[in-house]
C-alpha cells in the first residue's frame, strides 16, 4: 500500500467516507509518505463528490484581510474582558451561545492561549483547545470558507492530540490526531499549516515506539516546509528525526542532526540552535567521539545554562550530557554523582519515565563496575513504583530480568544498555 499510488476507486470510496477503519487508516498512511499525486487527485474527487461546495466555499460574506483583523482586536478585548479569569465551565456556557465568540479571531486567540500553557499547566492548555474546538464547530458558513473551517478544525484537534500525549493519554492522542489528519484533507491544502501537524504526529509515534512511522511521517512534514521554503521549520521536523531515530541508530541520527545544522540559520531560534547542539553531543558521544563531543560541551555548556526558555528543562538536559561524557571517559565517579543528581530532579518533578531510565544508567553504572549489590537495590527499589505506575508488562518482565541478571552476577553491563532500549520502546504501548 505504501509502495503502490492509490487506485481510483479507493479514492473515490475514501472521499464517499464507505471505507472500513483500517482501509482508511492505510490510505491516510500512504497519502502521508506519497511523493507523487495522489493528494491532488484526491482533492479532485472531494470537489466532484460535493458539486455545491464550489459555491459553498466562496461564501458571499467571506471575511477579508481587514474583516480578519477586527476579529483578533474583539477576540483580545473578548479574553481580557470575560474569558480570561473564568473557569472551564463557565467559558463554555458563556462561548456556547454567544455569536460573537464564534470567530476565525476568537478560535486563534483560544489556540495560542493554550500553546502558551503548555508546559506549566497542561490540563488548563487542553481545556482551552476543547473550548477553541467548540468555537471552531459553531462558525458560520456564510462566513468562512469550509476549506478554511477544516483547517483550523484540523490544527485544533492536532493541539489536542499534542495535549493529551504530553499527559500521557496516548489513545486519546491518537484518536484526536487521526480526525485532524482526516479534517486535513477537505481543507486548502496549505503545506505549512500539515506541516505543523505532522509534526505532533510524528512526536506522537515516537512514543508509541513507531520509530520508522515516525520518522517517515516526520520527512513529509519536512518536504512540505521546504515546498514553501521555510527551512526554519524543516530544520525543526529534520531534528525531530534525528532525535526519533537517534537513540536507536546514533549514525542515522547523526546525519539527520548535521543536515538539520545546515539549515538553520544560527540565531534566528535560539531554542532549535540549542536542541540541535544538545543532540550533536550526545549522538557523537553515543558513538564513542567523545573527544569533539567534550570539546563541543565545553564550548557550548554555558549557552545551555543560560537558557532563559524552559529552564529546568535545559538543567536536566546539561546534566545528562555530563553524565554520558563522564561515563565514555571513564570517570566514573563523575557520572555517578551527576546521576544521583539527575534522579533527585526526576523524583522531585515525578518525571517517571525519565526516573526509570536513568536508575537502569545508574545500574548499568555499578554493574560495569561490580559494585552488584548496589544494582541490585537500586533496581528492586524501583520496582514498588512501577507497580504503582502501572507500567506495561513487558517493562516490567524487562525490569525483573534485569533485576535477576544482576542477583546472579551474570548480566553484563551490555545488556542493561539493551534492556533500557527495549523499556524506552514499550514504555507507552501497554
Ligand atoms: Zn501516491
Amino acid at each position: 500500500m505504501t509502495r503502490q499510488h492509490v487506485a481510483m476507486d479507493l479514492l473515490i470510496a475514501f472521499a464517499q467516507g464507505s471505507l472500513s477503519v483500517e482501509e482508511r487508516r492505510q490510505v491516510m498512511r500512504h497519502l502521508l509518505a506519497c511523493e507523487g499525486d495522489c493528494r491532488s487527485r484526491l482533492r479532485g474527487v472531494i470537489r466532484e463528490e460535493d458539486p455545491i461546495r464550489g459555491d459553498r466555499d466562496w461564501p458571499q460574506d467571506l471575511v477579508t484581510p481587514e474583516m480578519l483583523a477586527a476579529e483578533r482586536t474583539d477576540a483580545t478585548l473578548l479574553w481580557h474582558g470575560s474569558l480570561k479569569n473564568l473557569d472551564a465551565g463557565r467559558r463554555l456556557f458563556v462561548v456556547r451561545d454567544n455569536a460573537r465568540y464564534h470567530t476565525w479571531g476568537v478560535q486563534e486567540r483560544l489556540l495560542e492561549e493554550s500553546k502558551a500553557l503548555i508546559s506549566e499547566d497542561p490540563l488548563q492548555s487542553l481545556d482551552l483547545c476543547h473550548l477553541s474546538l467548540e468555537v471552531v464547530h459553531r462558525m458560520s458558513l456564510d462566513r468562512y470558507r469550509r476549506s478554511d473551517i477544516a483547517d483550523l478544525r484540523a490544527a485544533t484537534l492536532a493541539a489536542i492530540s499534542n495535549g493529551k500525549r504530553l499527559i500521557g493519554d496516548l489513545d486519546g492522542a491518537q484518536e484526536a490526531i487521526e480526525q485532524s489528519l482526516e479534517s486535513l484533507e477537505w481543507g486548502t491544502g496549505d503545506p505549512l499549516e500539515e506541516a505543523h501537524i505532522l509534526s505532533i504526529y510524528g512526536s506522537l509515534l515516537t512514543d508509541l515506539g513507531q520509530i520508522e512511522e515516525a520518522v517517515q511521517v516526520l520527512g513529509a512534514g519536512a518536504r512540505d516546509a521546504r515546498e514553501v521554503g521555510d527551512t526554519q521549520l524543516q530544520a525543526k521536523l529534520v531534528l525531530q528525526q534525528a532525535s526519533s531515530i537517534g537513540w536507536f541508530d546514533p549514525a542515522r541520527g547523526l546525519a539527520l542532526n548535521r543536515k538539520a545544522l545546515r539549515l538553520l540559520e544560527p540565531g534566528r531560534s535560539p531554542n532549535l540552535d540549542q536542541v540541535a547542539r544538545y543532540q550533536l553531543i550526545f549522538l557523537l558521544c553515543e558513538l564513542g567521539q567523545v573527544r569533539q563531543a567534550r570539546a563541543l560541551f565545553n564550548a557550548w555548556k554555558d549557552s545551555f545554562r543560560s537558557q532563559p526558555y524552559q529552564g529546568f528543562f535545559w538543567h536536566s538536559r546539561t546534566l545528562r550530557l555530563e553524565a554520558a561524557l563522564s561515563r565514555q571517559e571513564g570517570d566514573f565517579a563523575a557520572c555517578e554523582s551527576h546521576l544521583n543528581e539527575l534522579l533527585d530532579h526526576y523524583a522531585e518533578r515525578r518525571m517517571h519515565h525519565d526516573l526509570a531510565l536513568t536508575t537502569l544508567d545508574l545500574a548499568e553504572l555499578y554493574t560495569a563496575n561490580r559494585r552488584f549489590d548496589e544494582a541490585q537495590m537500586l533496581l528492586d527499589n524501583i520496582l514498588p513504583l512501577f507497580r504503582k505506575w502501572r507500567v506495561p508488562a513487558d517493562v516490567l518482565r524487562a525490569w525483573l530480568m534485569i533485576e535477576e541478571g544482576v542477583k546472579g552476577r551474570t548480566l553484563e553491563a551490555v545488556s542493561i544498555r539493551e534492556a533500557s532500549r527495549l523499556i524506552r520502546r514499550s514504555w507507552y504501548r501497554g
